[in-house]
């Protein structure tokens, strides 16, 4: 079993906080195991809930679509969540869920390796941005400790509202262009709110 796939199990046991006693699957995450770009969503909902994989509902076709732009498939990239258990009612996750989960998803990354961190939506925007807007930041890269974040709008976010659809695919766009140029892309000064976070 590789360190991923231990992890992954470890997940499925976990009682670390409430959402646990709710949960019908724990939803680790999926993808290539050393994929160069990694996508985390905010958490699982009715859908993924049910089968344990991450976007498999409306916004995870939509996704698929977005990712087929670029030439990719899931089967390319790692897609996970920075919670595990769905929400009650596909509730915002609670501060304390997002701390309790928050050391899976450190080393989902420590593990993948990834270049490129594309964060969906803001409590996925808010590890590497806490402070930050994501109407302001939106498809701006910053690279923190040798990844580089890049912050999108939730796929979901698009479907309620169609007006943001076009932004969603511009800022889909970049991607290939960001792994290409990601060599020269200069590290950011750490913002005090990511040492606090332990991030890095
Ligand atoms: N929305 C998310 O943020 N994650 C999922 O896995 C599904 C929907």
């Amino acid at each position: 079993m590789s360190e991923l796939e231990a992890l992954a199990a470890e997940i499925a046991e976990c009682t670390r906080c409430l959402l646990h006693r709710g949960r019908t699957k724990a939803v680790p995450g999926e993808g290539l195991p050393d994929a160069d770009i990694m996508f985390v969503g905010e958490a699982p909902g009715f859908h993924e809930d049910q089968q344990g994989r991450p976007f498999v509902g409306a916004a995870g076709n939509f996704l698929d679509e977005l990712l087929e732009m670029i030439g990719l498939g899931r089967q390319d990239v790692y897609i996970a969540n920075v919670i595990k258990c769905r929400p009650p009612g596909n509730r915002d996750p609670l501060p304390e869920e997002i701390e309790a989960c928050k050391p899976f998803l450190d080393r989902q990354i420590e593990l993948i390796k990834p270049e490129l961190v594309v964060t969906l939506g803001r409590f996925s925007m808010a590890r590497a941005f806490p402070k930050a807007r994501i109407s302001r930041i939106h498809g701006q890269p910053r690279k923190i400790g040798g990844v580089i974040y890049y912050p999108m709008y939730h796929p979901a976010a698009a479907l309620h509202q169609p007006s943001l659809r076009r932004t969603v695919e511009e800022d889909m766009l970049q991607i290939p262009e960001l792994i290409r140029q990601a060599a020269q892309i200069a590290e950011s000064e750490l913002p005090p709110e990511a040492e606090q976070l332990k991030l890095f």
